[in-house]
């Protein structure tokens, strides 16, 4: 219908209602093209940095390899320099210098690399009834049933009293052995199938299947568990105290891949928050950072709180940017504080995406839609905003700002009906310090399970949204 057919009503709707449009629907030929080459290549990332340690790594060999020095090797900074800082091998602070001087503020783009997933316990190996097993125990807010009966695979570190660190990944290559939780057959499961939900896989039955086959001498009393530590010593050199200091996580062994006959998906696990941490990290190295410093954030620990020595409440961030003032020679007492008062930072994490089955928990209205767009959460908290971190309306229109002016689509939603249920981010952290902070970050559905979805056209739009905002804010 061209113009001169529209009524008066019609053309007063367009102009005056929030039109809210699938972004594939105003994508050209040419766009999707960039948009699913964009997601091919995160795909990729994704599947060699399950862990906070290997996206770490893997994001350090990318930044060696386009400039970026480690800040401890440098002894002073000017604009344009690249820098970063790797804190404990599972955090990490990235920072492009501007122009400005640092004391008029920052750009921060903050996302978190750690994922729900299964820790070994300190002591994990034991056996019974002739099977070995390891312990375990959950990381982050997880379904346990939906861990049992998948394949998973074996990702972490051993450290030997003497230092020597041992690196394990095991169960992502075709041909090394993965493991599982076993669940009961239904034919047995009258009892169990009557449980709540929450109820059916108790947290401390999440003991995963190691071995069957026994060390062959009588005298031996756990033979299954002493042929597991054989080949655990002939492969890694340890011995049983050794897993007493160790990080060994267990994630899902599959592969994420494209998803749907239209390839308009991403299945993977891991995607909370991963796919905002490739984003932002895309977004930092790509961006034309010309004013404000622009630093990235790839914190851990989000998923139980973000406290400790890698997490976003660590005072080594704040030492980072300390580091940042003082190699720039800006540094005087108190700087600190007004370079925080001066910054805006959008804390890149994912939200929740409009699930048509279960429909009940979400207000339609304020819901997200995977593939509207990247979608910002005004405030977070729960029941009441209780906890919650609120951005200003002053900070929200600006960014409308940018990303109006770049033809970004975008939502602002809220994580569910009111009194549902709620959750909370990065973003409080970095508030607290006087930084103005929104959520903003990719939709997706099945969130904290062993296999997140989330749409190419959203990945794509978080990751012109975070450029454009180191660009132009
Ligand atoms: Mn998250
Ligand atoms: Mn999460």
């Amino acid at each position: 219908m061209d113009n001169k057919e529209k009524t008066e009503g019609k053309k007063l709707e367009e102009e005056l209602f929030n039109n809210k449009k699938s972004g594939w629907e105003k994508s050209s030929e040419e766009d999707k093209k960039i948009i699913l080459k964009f997601s091919d290549e995160y795909i990729k990332f994704l599947n060699k940095s399950k862990t906070e340690r290997e996206f770490v790594k893997s994001a350090k060999a990318v930044l060696d390899a386009n400039g970026y020095k480690d800040i401890k090797t440098v002894e002073s900074i000017k604009a344009g320099d690249k820098v970063y800082c790797i804190n404990r091998e599972k955090s990490m602070y990235i920072a492009v210098i501007g122009n400005k001087k640092l004391e008029e503020g920052l750009n921060l783009v903050g996302a978190h690399i750690d994922s729900p997933r299964l820790d070994l316990k300190p002591n994990a190996l034991y056996e019974d009834s002739g099977f070995a097993y390891f312990n375990t125990h959950y990381y982050g807010g997880i379904k346990t049933y939906q861990w049992t009966t998948i394949p998973l695979s074996l990702h972490g570190v051993i450290v030997k009293t003497n230092g020597e660190k041992i690196e394990v990944n095991i169960g992502e290559e075709e041909s090394d052995p993965i493991f599982t939780i076993t669940d009961l057959l239904p034919h047995l499961a009258r009892e169990q199938m009557q449980k709540k939900l929450g109820e059916g896989i108790d947290g401390e039955d999440l003991n995963l299947l190691i071995g069957n086959i026994p060390y062959n001498d009588e005298a031996v009393g756990e033979k299954v568990k002493l042929n597991i530590m054989k080949i655990l010593n002939e492969k890694y050199g340890i011995k049983e105290a050794d897993f007493l200091s160790s990080e060994l996580e267990l994630v899902p062994a599959f592969k994420a891949r494209s998803l749907g006959f239209d390839g308009s998906m991403v299945a993977g696990y891991g995607q909370d928050d991963k796919v905002c941490a490739y984003t932002s990290l895309r977004a930092v190295m790509e961006a034309n950072v010309q004013n404000k410093t622009a630093v990235c954030i790839l914190s851990d620990k989000e998923e139980v709180g973000s406290m400790g020595n890698t997490g976003m409440m660590s005072e080594v961030f704040d030492h980072f940017v300390s580091e940042l003032l003082n190699k720039s020679g800006e540094n005087r007492p108190d700087l600190l504080k007004k370079v925080f008062c001066n910054s805006s930072m959008l804390s890149a994490d994912v939200g929740t995406a409009y699930d048509p089955i279960y429909a009940s928990v979400s207000d339609r209205t304020n819901s997200a839609f995977a593939s509207y767009g990247v979608s910002f959460d005004k405030y977070t908290g729960s029941r009441g905003k209780a906890g919650g971190s609120d951005a200003n309306a002053e900070f929200i229109g600006k960014i409308r700002g940018i990303l109006e002016k770049n033809n970004i689509s975008y939502q602002i939603s809220e994580l569910g009906r009111v009194d549902v249920g709620g959750g909370g981010t990065i973003a409080y952290i970095l508030a607290n310090k006087g930084i103005e902070v929104i959520d903003c970050g990719v939709p997706v559905l099945s969130m904290h399970s062993p296999y997140e979805v989330t749409s190419k056209f959203d990945v794509y739009s978080a990751y012109r949204t975070y450029k454009a905002f180191y660009e132009e804010m």
